[in-house]
């Protein structure tokens, strides 16, 4: 994912798009080209972690809610306040390829 970095507003927001799919805080490119959608997401655990939490025994149901995973739309960079209509206008081809390498990690898309 790194080869494929995007030129947009700062740093912060280059390694909030690279952090997709990982534990923590990313930005999710979703969408498509003509309407380009950016969610911050948060996850508990790294998309290909998940599956080895189906495998605990559990003796009790987890409290309500219980959430380990969630994004919301944005649009401004969190960071320094650029639009992201903006950045992905400005990087149609980048956007076009991150929509592709994002989709699996999309909750809306689940
Ligand atoms: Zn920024």
């Amino acid at each position: 994912m790194k080869n494929e970095s995007v030129k947009i507003c700062c740093d912060a927001f280059q390694w909030m798009i690279d952090s997709a799919g990982h534990s923590g805080f990313s930005i999710i490119v979703a969408g498509d080209i003509s309407d380009v959608v950016f969610y911050l997401q948060a996850r508990a655990y790294d998309e290909n972690q998940e599956n080895k939490l189906d495998n605990i025994p559990r003796t009790v149901d987890p409290p309500k809610p219980f959430c380990l995973k969630m994004q919301n739309v944005i649009q401004y960079c969190p960071f320094c306040g650029t639009s992201l209509k903006k950045i992905a206008s400005n990087n149609s081809s980048k956007m076009e390829l991150l929509i592709k390498l994002h989709m699996k990690y999309d909750l809306s898309m689940q």
